[in-house]
């Protein structure tokens, strides 16, 4: 039976409460976890997935949207754990993952260093360290705008860049649902475009979703703002601003 199941992981970072919103599929000969979480995320991820009656250790993917701490944080972890983990990201954030290059979020951090005030670069750092002590893990599977797989009830690989170059969404086709990972965020109960500050290229990310205009979507998870559910998707993603 296919199954899609939303995790809610609630945790403290720098001091603030968060939510993040990863998502398992599964059927009977697959179980994939779509995005993974902080450094040293596997036991909340295990905990959330076993409320849900997920044994983690049944997993046989690792979909990762894009090369950001909070989506591959955890990644070297699970492949520790559990070597027979397959991780499938795009060609694009692949040699981010896998450390041959070096990460795009450290890259903007330090370009934007020496503007700072002498008080935010104490923080800035701190920020830089943290992006410098996220593990590598290797890629077994790139993957491309379009591919389909028939596990899960089916699924799209839908290329969204914008928020990093090689960000991809997932669409499950049995219950048209876009696992969107960064490309849409959901703040104040409406859609949209992530944070401009995090979002590398903005006039992309804006591409990327009308590109999405061409899928029958019921429903959208975003890893930030978890589930949203509207009987106009499309209107709500036409209207995004920013
Ligand atoms: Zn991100």
């Amino acid at each position: 039976m296919n199954k899609l199941t939303v995790l809610k992981i609630k945790f403290d970072f720098d001091g603030k409460k968060n939510v993040i919103y990863p998502v398992i599929l599964s059927d009977k000969n697959e179980v994939v976890l779509i995005d993974c979480g902080y450094p040293n995320f596997l036991p909340l991820i295990k905990a959330a997935s076993e409320v849900n009656g997920i044994d983690i250790s049944k997993l046989t993917k690792i979909i990762i949207t894009h090369h950001d701490f909070d989506h591959m944080g955890a990644l070297a972890e699970f492949k520790r754990l559990y070597p027979n983990i397959k991780v499938l990201a795009s060609a694009d954030e692949e040699k981010y993952i896998s450390g041959k290059k070096k990460s795009l979020r450290l890259q903007q951090a330090e370009r934007i260093y020496d503007r700072l005030s002498e008080e935010d670069r104490k923080g800035a750092k701190r920020f830089q360290n943290f992006i410098a002590s996220i593990e590598n893990a290797e890629v077994d599977e790139c993957l491309k705008d379009k591919d389909f797989f028939p596990w899960c009830g089916g699924i799209e690989i839908v290329a969204t860049p914008g928020h990093m170059p090689g960000h991809i969404s997932v669409y499950v086709k049995e219950n048209k649902t876009l696992i969107s990972g960064d490309a849409l965020v959901i703040e104040n109960s409406k859609l949209a475009i992530a944070n401009p500050q995090y979002t590398l290229d903005i006039d992309t990310a804006k591409k990327s979703i009308e590109k999405l205009l061409d899928y029958e979507i019921d429903r959208i998870i975003c890893y930030h703002g978890g589930i949203y559910i509207k009987d106009d998707i499309k209107q709500a993603l036409k209207s995004i601003k920013r």
